[in-house]
């Protein structure tokens, strides 16, 4: 078996509401999709977290150091590319694209031994993911707090039982709108926090003080990702267990941050730490370090059938009779190509998740769906 052509897909949507983190405006939903074609047929799907456009440059870059490689050889493969762009990119677009081959290579895995990509990786040690409904972003022009509550009922309504909401709005708003979530969503529900790295320091333990009382799971990104000392000042003077890790790409920079104690929390996503293959060698880290792993998605339904696949595989730390299982992310926010584009939509149930139980990472690309959602 040859890798006879590697294409991207991008899928553009341009939106009606743009929506807004700490510090990014959402105008239009952009994902990179790759696909990997043999010689025999088989044909395999990866996606590339972060920008489109640039994923989709380098990924065609890459492309040529490919082209009639047996797609089995997974590993080889990564560290070759890896190596001959290591010196441009220990992070960032290097591993975002990079990831998006892998997980494509581990579908096509997947497809030639008819198994799911789980099974090939060591198996599973759960088929169902709970999961946690993420949205809750700062409507442009609307007041965040309304809409932001009135988001989150309605995804504890349709059974969520842990939900998560942007921060990163100003400290005496965000402690409010915290306040008053938690007062809409009584006690049983878990929320979690995330400022997108829009504060210092300073604010960010100012928030962790102030909202401690409304039982707050976790705070991520606090403050921006590079400040690994400041992560661990937070941790040490704010009560909140700190999250973050979307943005440290590959071993070497989790390693590093996890040298530093920056994190309670890791979230690597596996379209953008570096595929499968670099995911399960994050699980290493995180348990001879002690850290907890909860990775982090974002992006159509390939990428949720990637974490998917990468949730089952993660080891409860440790194995006991109450085992903490990681959740999953489930993007709730608008998306109309997150689904359509595969024939059978991966949905909850009750905020629980099957993990995909086909060959590969168990999915079928629809893809009339794709040029819907060409970039004009
Ligand atoms: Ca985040």
């Amino acid at each position: 078996m040859q890798i006879i052509e590697i294409n991207t897909h991008l899928l553009y949507h341009e939106l009606e509401q743009p929506f807004q983190s700490s510090f990014s405006t959402f105008k239009a939903r952009f994902h990179c999709l790759v696909e990997i074609i043999c010689d025999n047929g088989i044909v395999g799907w990866g996606e590339c977290l972060g920008s489109a456009d640039i994923n989709a440059a380098v990924v065609k870059s890459m492309s040529s150091l490919n082209i009639g490689h047996n797609p089995l050889n997974i590993e080889p493969i990564w560290q070759s590319v890896y190596n001959q762009y290591r010196d441009q990119g220990q992070r960032g677009p290097i591993h975002t694209a990079l990831s998006g081959i892998d997980i494509a290579l581990w579908d096509i895995a997947g497809k030639y031994f008819d198994a799911p990509i789980y099974q090939l990786m060591g198996g599973a040690y759960r088929m169902e993911i709970p999961a946690y409904a993420t949205g809750g972003f700062r409507q442009e022009g609307c007041d965040h707090q309304q809409s932001c509550i009135e988001e989150m009922v309605a995804r504890v309504e349709e059974g969520f039982k842990a939900v998560k909401i942007k921060i990163g709005f100003g400290v005496k708003n965000d402690i409010e709108t915290i306040k008053a979530l938690r007062q809409a969503l009584g006690g049983d529900i878990e929320i979690m926090i995330d400022a997108n790295h829009g504060y210092d320091t300073i604010d960010a333990i100012k928030i962790g003080c102030a909202v401690e009382q409304f039982n707050i799971e976790w705070f991520e990104e606090p403050v921006i990702p590079e400040a690994l000392d400041a992560y661990q000042m937070i941790r040490a003077r704010q009560p909140l267990p700190i999250a973050a890790g979307e943005t440290w790409h590959g071993r070497y920079a989790i390693q590093t941050a996890l040298e530093k104690n920056s994190v309670d929390i890791l979230q690597p996503d596996v379209c953008g730490v570096g595929g499968l293959s670099e995911a399960r060698k994050i699980i290493t880290l995180c348990e001879v370090n002690h850290v907890r792993l909860v990775p982090h998605v974002w992006g159509t339904a390939v990428a949720l059938a990637a974490g998917l696949h990468f949730h089952a595989i993660i080891p409860p730390m440790p194995i006991c009779h109450n085992e903490y299982s990681p959740k999953l992310e489930f993007d709730r926010t608008y998306n109309p190509f997150r689904q359509s584009i595969v024939t059978k939509p991966i949905e909850h149930k009750n905020g629980v998740v099957p993990v995909p139980n086909g060959p590969g990472l168990g999915i079928e690309i629809n893809k009339s769906m794709l040029k819907e959602f060409l970039p004009k």
